[in-house]
């Protein structure tokens, strides 16, 4: 089972100012909180990662980066 709960409250976080907001984001693709859920259908370009500015990633003790290409914290 995933590390961080797949929920409405988790999703607004991701994408009110943490994956919306970073460069490295797949804009228009209606994806989000790939540390739960999974990586990105689309080819991400590392051009950096909100993730440790993230509240979801501060509560859940996260240390990873790039879920959107790596797929779900563990
Ligand atoms: S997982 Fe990290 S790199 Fe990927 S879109 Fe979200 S903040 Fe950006
Ligand atoms: S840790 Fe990253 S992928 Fe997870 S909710 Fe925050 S910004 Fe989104």
């Amino acid at each position: 089972m995933a590390k961080v709960k797949d929920t409405p409250e988790n999703l607004k976080i991701c994408l009110q100012g943490n994956c919306d907001k970073c460069p490295s984001y797949p804009e228009g693709s209606g994806e989000g909180l790939y540390c739960a859920r999974s990586k990105s259908k689309k080819p991400i370009e590392r051009k950096g990662c909100n993730c440790p500015e993230c509240p979801v990633w501060i509560d859940n003790g996260l240390s990873g980066m790039y879920y959107c290409i790596k797929g779900s914290a563990i």
